[in-house]
């Protein structure tokens, strides 16, 4: 081997090794298990190694206890600015199986895209930005011990004078911020914080997608369990300016995803369906003005909880993929024909869609 190596070339011999060791990465990284922070993290660095050409990965924040939140961008490499799907996975700590979705998402995207087909055709118009954990920290505390698995907040301490730790990042975002289905308690699960973004991890993600949010035209926020899709928004006096097509495009991804293993998943506004709630990182995306925001709540119904055995692991990312694409299709259709449509139309289309939005907004 050594003197074939050498026939080859330094450069050559590098290329066959990097090839073999990205083929051992792929072939022992196990989807089906449930994983601690430090072996994602080693993950998506061999994704980005294996995927030179389509992946990227960007730090865009760090949480309290000073770690990196990094995203995964999958795109083809183009002069032009794209538009972009963002998907977040694991704002709440306890809820293993929405970080297990986000990779096995990016993995799907890719085996997809190099086998050629619908995928190729839509990553020329979008690029896919996925966090697979976004409360680091809080991911990591879930992993400690039996006592700590079921924990959902972030790590930072509380208020003076509050002996507890932890906010309920989906309560902290800007967005009708505290003013329902949210505790001023800062012992309690659902507690939002000092005020809209005191927390590093939703201001992080409020800097990151605030700043192109012309450019996300679509936002997607993992959770469990319920098997749920939930459409903006959290606090019953306000309705979205689309919520028909929201709930149209939701309906279809649930169909989708009972085709993949008979699982019924709902669709609706959370109060709709769940609790009203405030702050959320989904009420946020759909005030700031990107038209399609929804929440999966996965697997399961109750049975198990947040404590989905492994076994299910596949499946309900199966399913959840289904019901994803099918919004990313949807989007990306509707996308194609705005650009096909005369510029000036199109732009007027959108722009009547944000100015919609600011109104909304302005409401609260
Ligand atoms: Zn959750």
């Amino acid at each position: 081997m050594c003197s074939m190596l050498a026939f080859l070339g330094p450069l050559a011999a590098m290329l066959l090794l990097q090839t073999a060791a990205g083929a051992v990465g792929r072939a022992s990284y196990d989807y089906n298990v449930y994983h601690p922070f430090n072996e994602i993290d080693d993950w998506m660095s061999q994704i980005l190694m294996d995927n030179p050409d389509m992946v990227s990965m960007e730090r865009y924040g760090r949480t309290y206890q000073k770690r990196d939140i990094n995203l995964i961008k999958i795109g083809e490499r183009s002069g032009e600015m794209k538009k972009a799907i963002w998907m977040d996975c694991g704002i709440h700590a306890r809820e293993w199986i929405a970080p297990a979705f986000c990779q096995y998402f990016i993995k799907q995207v890719l085996q997809e895209y190099r086998k050629g087909g619908k995928m190729v055709e839509m990553m020329k118009k979008l690029d896919f930005y996925v966090t697979p954990v976004l409360n680091v920290d809080g991911y990591v505390h879930s992993w400690l011990d039996n006592t700590t698995r079921l924990w959902r907040k972030s790590r930072s301490p509380g208020p003076p004078g509050c002996t507890c730790e932890g906010t309920d990042l989906n309560r902290n975002f800007n967005a009708t911020w505290g003013t329902v289905g949210v505790s001023t308690n800062c012992c309690a699960e659902t507690y939002g914080g000092t005020g809209p973004l005191s927390e590093p991890e939703a201001a992080a993600v409020t800097r990151y997608v605030g700043q192109r949010k012309e450019d996300f035209l679509c936002f997607l926020t993992i959770h469990s369990y319920g098997q749920l899709i939930l459409v903006p928004y959290g606090n019953p006096n306000l309705t979205a300016p689309n919520y028909q097509e929201l709930m149209t495009v939701g309906l279809g991804a649930a169909d989708e995803m009972k085709k993949v293993h008979g699982k019924s998943y709902k669709v609706g506004t959370s109060p709709d369906i769940l609790y009203p709630n405030s702050g959320s990182s989904r009420d946020w995306a759909r005030l700031s003005g990107i038209p399609f925001s929804f929440t999966f709540e996965l697997r399961d119904n109750g049975t198990f909880g947040f404590l989905l055995p492994q076994d299910q692991i596949q499946a309900a990312c199966e399913e959840a993929y289904s019901g994803a694409m099918h919004i990313v299709r949807y989007v990306h259709s509707k996308q194609l024909n705005a650009a096909a449509a005369p510029a000036a139309a199109a732009a007027s289309l959108w722009a009547a869609l944000l100015a919609t939005c600011v109104t909304a907004a302005l409401a609260l």
